[in-house]
């Protein structure tokens, strides 16, 4: 069957509209609403068609898109629908939420009688959108992608998870803890350098171009080595690899001396030191970092 390609797209922030101009770039038929009208006239100026109701930008398409400020938002404006506008078409969700609000906007939508309800998660800024190399996390009837052809790669790098629409939510949240985690330790590195002798104009981009990007590899070459050892259940340092986290602890006790004479605060970390600390006390001294992954759980159920 050829591809319909057109897209109803409700929600012109600022990924809406960027979803919108990516649909319009690959020659997509657009039909764009939004709360504020202004930024409808802005897509319309790209080459979208204007929608001044959901219900009328809904009824252009088969495709429906909607991505606003959050699940709340979703189910307002989702609650001004009839059985009739929805009946027969897909509708995919790119507004993020947890978990339990990605099923209830699946319920609200068969409820409504979309024929597929999709839930996207989208891991890149607007400006990144469509990139091979930005993910777009995918849970629940698939057949709102396959609907699109060959043109389902467009909007970034899709990954199906299954039919259970939560888990993008639960793929996004697992993506953006890595990238927390990351941001932390940059913080607490610049805020450092920052107060240090080190600092210099230009000092914070120097620091990632000549010192984190080279050293990048070994760091994924160490998150490589922990995967193995949490996925085999067994931390104990293979011979000559690793540090053991009785050392760790030391190091990291010896970094909040240094933050401290530099008037930078360790609060980032203690939660860390914390776990390390409990673990070499519970006789895991000898254990790498990766064996904190066993008392991180809390007793819930698996998501
Ligand atoms: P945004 O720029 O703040 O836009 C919010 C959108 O929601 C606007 O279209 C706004 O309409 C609409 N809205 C808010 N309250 C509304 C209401 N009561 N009724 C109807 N429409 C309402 O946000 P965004 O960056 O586009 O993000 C949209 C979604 O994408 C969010 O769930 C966000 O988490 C997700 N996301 C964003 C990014 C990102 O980098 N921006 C990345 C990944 C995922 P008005 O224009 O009328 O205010």
């Amino acid at each position: 069957m050829p591809v319909d390609r057109s897209v109803s797209i409700i929600g012109l922030g600022l990924m809406g509209s960027a979803l919108a101009r990516t649909f319009i770039k690959n020659g997509w038929k657009t039909t764009v609403w939004n709360r504020s009208p202004a930024k409808v006239d802005l897509l319309v100026a790209t080459g979208a068609l204007g929608a001044t109701t959901v219900t009328e930008c809904i009824e252009a398409s088969r495709l429906v898109i909607i991505c606003v400020l959050n699940a709340g938002v979703v189910h307002e404006v989702l609650a001004t629908l009839d059985t009739s506008s929805c009946i027969g078409r897909n509708l995919i969700n790119y507004t993020s939420g947890p978990r339990l609000r990605a099923l209830q906007t699946h319920e609200m939508a068969m409820r409504l009688s979309f024929s597929a309800y999709l839930h996207g998660a989208i891991l890149a800024p607007p400006e990144l959108l469509g990139l091979p190399d930005s993910p777009i996390y995918y849970g629940g009837n698939k057949a709102a992608l396959e609907a699109m052809g060959s043109d389902y790669s467009i909007l970034g790098r899709p990954v199906y998870l299954g039919d259970d629409p939560a888990l993008a939510s639960l793929m996004g949240c697992i993506m953006m803890d890595s990238f927390f985690g990351l941001a932390v330790g940059f913080l607490q590195s610049v805020a450092v350098l920052k107060s240090s002798k080190l600092r210099a104009p230009g000092a914070a981009e120097r620091f990632v171009s000549e010192e984190l990007v080279p050293i990048s590899k070994n760091y994924l070459t160490t998150l490589r080595d922990f995967a193995r050892q949490i996925d085999n259940g067994n931390y104990l340092r293979e011979d000559g690899r690793g540090m053991p986290l009785s050392l760790l602890t030391k190091t990291l006790q010896n970094m909040t001396q240094t933050h401290s004479e530099n008037g930078i605060s360790s609060t980032l970390f203690d939660p860390l030191l914390k776990l390390m600390q409990d673990r070499v006390m519970k006789g895991g001294g000898n254990e790498e970092l990766s064996s904190l992954v066993e008392i991180i759980p809390v007793g819930s159920q698996p998501l």
